[in-house]
């Protein structure tokens, strides 16, 4: 039978008959990538895109992704689609603040990114003046098919993310520039 799905590659290794050996962290990377659990943190336009890469068409599913968390606590990718106002800040913090490590973020659309159109004293003009962000998405509103590409760029991150970096002095200080212990 044909068949369209693609097996992930194994990380590179040794192997031999009846042995495979290669890093605990590319294991590791390679388990998390395929695996990701989104919190999906939509306020406007750019959350019914996404909701159009979940559905049947797009079907995020074929990532491993297709297990939406609406817990912070049981998530590791934190997806912003929408516009954020200053008000929602404080609370998009605290969302990412209750999701353990390893966590990402993923900022899609205009809005989330840079504040989009709406240059105006109510609106927060990205979301990385309180969150960290580790891919952004541009795009009023991004199809799909971006939204994709920023998942399939988080992956790679995940995928080759040092077992070491969440304990590193740089990322502590990232942590810490956004007054994060
Ligand atoms: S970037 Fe465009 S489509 Fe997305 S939330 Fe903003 S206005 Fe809506």
């Amino acid at each position: 039978m044909n068949s369209d799905i693609t097996i992930a590659e194994a990380p590179p290794g040794i192997e031999g008959q009846g042995y495979f050996a290669t890093l605990l962290e590319k294991t590791i990377g390679l388990a998390r990538a395929n695996s990701i659990w989104p919190l999906p943190f939509a306020t406007s336009c750019c959350g019914i895109e996404f909701m159009a890469t979940m559905a049947s068409n797009y079907d995020l599913a074929r990532f491993g992704s297709e297990r939406m968390s609406f817990s912070p606590r049981q998530a590791d990718l934190l997806i912003v689609a929408g516009t954020i106002a200053k008000k929602m800040g404080p609370i998009l913090k605290q969302v990412y603040l209750q999701m353990a490590e390893p966590r990402w973020v993923l900022s899609v659309g205009a809005c989330a990114s840079s504040g989009g159109i709406f240059d105006t004293y109510s609106v927060l003009q990205g979301i990385d003046h309180v969150i960290p962000v580790d891919v952004y998405v541009p795009g009023c509103p991004p199809r799909p098919e971006q939204i994709i590409d920023g998942i399939m760029k988080i992956q790679e991150l995940v995928k080759h993310e040092s077992l070491r970096r969440r304990n590193s002095p740089e990322y502590k200080a990232l942590l810490s520039s956004y007054g994060i212990q």
